[in-house]
């Protein structure tokens, strides 16, 4: 999935902290914003899907993060709390998309998240067939609604300029290939 799609969705665990408790809107958002997008750094430092993703421990962090925000409620507490819902949720979920190629759709490595506990690649569901597909943009703008009626200011502006690319790049995906490889 594209790294917006996982943005938007750790921003959407953000939106019952906004209704709830509006003072404290911001700091969820960046938290979530900083969980959802960090583990895809790994792009570019160490393996990709393996080095920055936790898709077990990131949950397991995730659930006394969110234990501690509701009994010790700081700007610091929820922003961590949001932070580790989003990694956990990045990570795990990467599960459901394909595996790590240039070419997902050709489905030759199904190895789509290294599960540091178990020691082993969790295989790709394809639930959403690969980054950038049709679907992965449906995901991403579903996640996105309600963060964009609940959120106005800078969060509706980044997340909404941040749409806009993920629609580009859907459009450009494939025909990014070669590009990519020139890179890789
Ligand atoms: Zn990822």
């Amino acid at each position: 999935m594209m790294v917006i799609t996982h943005v938007a969705v750790a921003l959407l665990f953000a939106v019952p902290v906004a209704l709830v408790e509006p003072s404290l809107a911001g700091p969820a958002a960046v938290g979530a914003f900083v969980g959802g997008a960090l583990p895809d750094l790994d792009l570019f430092v160490g393996v990709h899907r393996r080095t920055l993703h936790f898709p077990v421990v990131g949950p397991a962090l995730a659930v006394p993060a969110v234990g501690l925000a509701l009994l010790v409620t700081t700007p610091l507490t929820v922003g961590a709390a949001l932070a580790l819902v989003g990694l956990g949720v990045h990570s795990a979920s990467d599960a459901l998309g394909a595996g790590e190629e240039l070419r997902p759709w050709e489905r030759t490595n199904t190895d789509a998240v290294y599960d540091h506990v178990g020691g082993r690649w969790w295989q790709a569901r394809y639930v959403v067939p690969y980054d950038g597909s049709p679907r992965d943009l449906l995901v991403a703008v579903a996640a996105s609604l309600p963060v964009l009626v609940v959120y106005d200011g800078p969060v509706r502006l980044v997340l909404g300029g941040l749409l806009g690319m993920a629609a580009v790049y859907t459009l450009l995906r494939r025909r990014l290939v070669p590009y990519f490889e020139r890179v890789v």
